[in-house]
């Protein structure tokens, strides 16, 4: 179906990204994904053409759009399957972090660099004992002097290796009753002593993303670096996930239109029983199904993107897009994946990384146990 929330430029910008994806992005996926991460170089082209920035305020390098122009990247890399760059988390996660709660000062040091791809952003917030319990953390953050001294270990960080500038959440005050209220932000640069990358670690899917680990020892952070109020943390990260959510929702149905989109090109080609794949009913009621569940999912993600560039509170609905999608996304590749038979478990087959590729989207950005806690809680129940 045409989708009518894009304007002209939104589409311009969309076929200007398309053109460079083919040429500098899609060519070097498997390289990525057999390294296990993404390359400096090609971050910096992203930021050069103005991929990095579509959103971000012009005084600082960006272009000043909305945030459709974010949804326009993060559809085509999901398109690509080149989930390992995880410009989202760089874009349209961290950046409005420090356009919203930055100092002018933090603004003009961190977000230029960041636009034209030279400093890699990225957020610690999960440690080995605490994710979905962020009240929970044991990462402290003392003041001493004109400086924070952090201590503590964070773990599962997208752009571990490659970040340059990292927004970590820590506690200021331990003692703080209740324990959220102890908690703030920090923007913490790589090459702190006492910063220390730990393990890329291994995984299921994503495997061009070098999520890792982090340490912090004696780490000292300059008080100017204290990212918004102390022991305001909390509340701004709550602030920030409708986006983050979003985001994941944009791009779980774009991954499951490229996922069927191959599969019905696969079934139409490959024969049993004297007849295309495609030919059998039970074939062609799966896929219906899905594409049905797609357009849903789709419509439901365009209303949401709408309200959400108008300034909607849409925390309970962003929520439901977030949980419903990625659960979609889930069944989408499981299902194709079984219409592809043998080669569906074969890594030379996309759809078998789609399938792993899936199965973390609906742990990350809040479990989606999480997102129902939250709609529950919004309907006043508990
Ligand atoms: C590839 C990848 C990239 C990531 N990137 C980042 C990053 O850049 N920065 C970052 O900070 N973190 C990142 N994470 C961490 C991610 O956000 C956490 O894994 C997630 O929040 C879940 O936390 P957890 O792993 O500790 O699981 P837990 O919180 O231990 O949860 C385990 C299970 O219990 C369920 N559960 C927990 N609480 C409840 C409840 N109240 N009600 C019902 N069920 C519940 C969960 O839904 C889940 O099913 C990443 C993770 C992965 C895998």
């Amino acid at each position: 179906m045409r989708r009518d929330i894009f304007s002209e430029e939104h589409e311009l910008f969309r076929a200007q990204f398309q053109r460079f994806a083919a040429r500098e992005i899609e060519p070097r996926i498997a390289e990525w994904n057999r390294a296990g991460i993404t390359d400096r170089d090609t971050w910096r082209r992203m930021g050069a053409e103005g991929f990095l920035g579509p959103c971000m305020p012009e005084a600082y390098g960006g272009a000043g759009g909305d945030f459709l122009y974010d949804a326009v990247v993060i559809e085509e890399l999901a398109s690509l399957r080149a989930h390992g760059l995880m410009t989202t988390v760089h874009t349209s996660i961290c950046m409005p972090y420090l356009v919203s709660y930055g100092s002018e000062e933090q603004k003009r040091r961190y977000l230029p660099p960041a636009i034209r791809g030279e400093l890699i952003l990225g957020i610690c917030m999960t440690e080995p004992g605490t994710g979905s319990d962020l009240a929970s953390i044991q990462t402290r953050a003392i003041r001493d002097g004109d400086s924070y001294v952090l201590n503590g270990a964070k773990t599962f960080i997208s752009l571990g290796q490659l970040g340059g500038l990292f927004i970590v959440v820590a506690k200021t005050d331990p003692a703080a009753r209740p324990p959220h209220k102890g908690i703030s932000l920090l923007l913490v640069e790589a090459d702190t002593p006492g910063f220390v990358r730990g393990r890329k670690l291994e995984k299921l899917g994503l495997q061009a993303q070098d999520t890792s680990e982090i340490f912090f020892e004696d780490c000292r952070v300059p008080r100017a670096n204290l990212l918004g109020e102390e022991g305001q943390g909390f509340r701004m990260l709550m602030e920030k996930l409708q986006q983050e959510r979003l985001s994941i929702g944009v791009g779980a149905v774009a991954s499951c239109r490229r996922a069927l989109t191959d599969t019905v090109a696969y079934v139409k080609q490959r024969h049993a029983f004297g007849q295309p794949i495609a030919a059998f009913q039970n074939t062609q009621f799966t896929l219906a199904e899905l594409a049905t569940e797609i357009e849903i999912g789709q419509a439901f993600v365009d209303k949401l993107l709408v309200a959400h560039v108008r300034g909607d509170e849409i925390v309970s609905e962003v929520s439901m897009a977030k949980w419903w999608t990625t659960d979609l996304q889930k069944r989408v590749t499981a299902q194709c994946l079984q219409l592809h038979g043998g080669y569906g478990f074969m890594l030379e087959y996309p759809i078998a990384m789609d399938y792993a590729d899936a199965a973390v989207q609906s742990i990350y950005a809040g479990s989606n146990e999480i997102m129902k806690v939250i709609i529950a809680r919004r309907m006043g129940l508990g």
